[in-house]
């Protein structure tokens, strides 16, 4: 496995149209998640839930990925949260950073994961499995989502237990933040479930919203598309199934150009 570049060993080679960020924290979850925390460059704007492309130079070659910005958009540094695959092209070199790394990025970022996606409504539900908690890791701390929604719901789900840390860090986080505790006050509900080990709450989101365990577990009413709206952020699969009961609920699929009760995207391509 290569060193991760530093900038100097590179400043040369730096493609037109990419920032060179300086790593400032990494903290190691499992053995296959992590997050880290970055430099923000001056003049990069993006709204909470977007993703960008990072990257690494790998030898002499930039490899990029596609990844949700975990912080929100107020905030001066930019987090990401990171699967770890072995001999993935990227994150067998991402998992090695250390504060001081230089990580590129790509200036445009995109998405459909954001509020400007969605209709008004009441009661946000933000279904996410593994890493796809990321770009709701942003937008749960966004002051935004709670002037646009009354209750925020967070669901993620994991295989075991030690995979849903990253969140419960973040709601954590939230309640000892200064300003944002008193924003958030009693708005977010974090609803975390796993499927491989015992757990109060144990089995996939699909099942919990179809059996209704879900609604009964929060106290809340079932999904109704005057009041609710939706995004999820997971595999292909759960994507799909997902999608197929908010739809099944009367929820319709929207997008930035067409606000619509819920938004998809894929937390990675397989
Ligand atoms: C819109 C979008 C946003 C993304 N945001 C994130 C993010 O915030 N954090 C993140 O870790 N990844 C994210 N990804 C996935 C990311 O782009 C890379 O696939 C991942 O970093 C692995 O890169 P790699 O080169 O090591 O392996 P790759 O060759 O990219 O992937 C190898 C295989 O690993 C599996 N895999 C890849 N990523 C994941 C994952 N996140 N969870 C579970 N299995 C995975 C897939 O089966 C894939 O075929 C996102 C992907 C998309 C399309």
């Amino acid at each position: 496995m290569n060193a991760p570049a530093k900038t100097e060993d590179f400043a040369i080679k730096i493609p037109d149209g990419v920032y060179a960020e300086t790593v400032l924290s990494v903290e190691h979850y499992t053995d296959h998640l992590f997050r880290f925390r970055m430099t923000r460059p001056a003049g990069f704007r993006f709204r909470s839930g977007e993703f960008a492309m990072i990257g690494l130079m790998v030898g002499d070659k930039p490899i990029y990925r596609a990844y949700s910005i975990a912080s929100p958009a107020w905030d001066e540094e930019l987090e990401f949260f990171s699967i770890k695959v072995p001999d993935g092209p990227l994150t067998s070199h991402l998992q090695a950073i250390k504060p001081g790394d230089t990580v590129l990025m790509r200036k445009k970022p995109t998405g459909t994961l954001v509020l400007d996606a969605l209709t008004p409504g009441r009661r946000l539900y933000m279904f996410s499995t593994g890493t796809g908690i990321a770009p709701f890791a942003s937008l749960i701390r966004d002051p935004e989502t709670y002037e646009k929604f009354e209750e925020v719901i967070l669901t993620h789900t994991c295989r075991d237990v030690a995979e849903l840390k990253y969140g419960f860090d973040l709601v954590e986080e939230i309640r000892n933040h200064e300003f944002l505790n008193e924003i958030v006050g009693d708005k977010l509900k974090h609803y975390a479930t796993v499927t491989r080990e015992d757990y109060p709450f144990k089995g996939r989101i699909t099942t919990l919203i179809e059996n209704g365990k879900l609604f009964a577990d929060l106290g809340v009413p079932t999904l109704d598309p005057d009041v609710d709206r939706g995004m999820i952020c997971g595999s292909s699969a759960m994507l799909k199934d997902t999608k197929e009961l908010l739809e099944k609920a009367g929820l319709n699929e929207g997008a930035n150009n067409k606000p619509a009760e819920f938004v998809i995207e894929r937390a990675f391509v397989g």
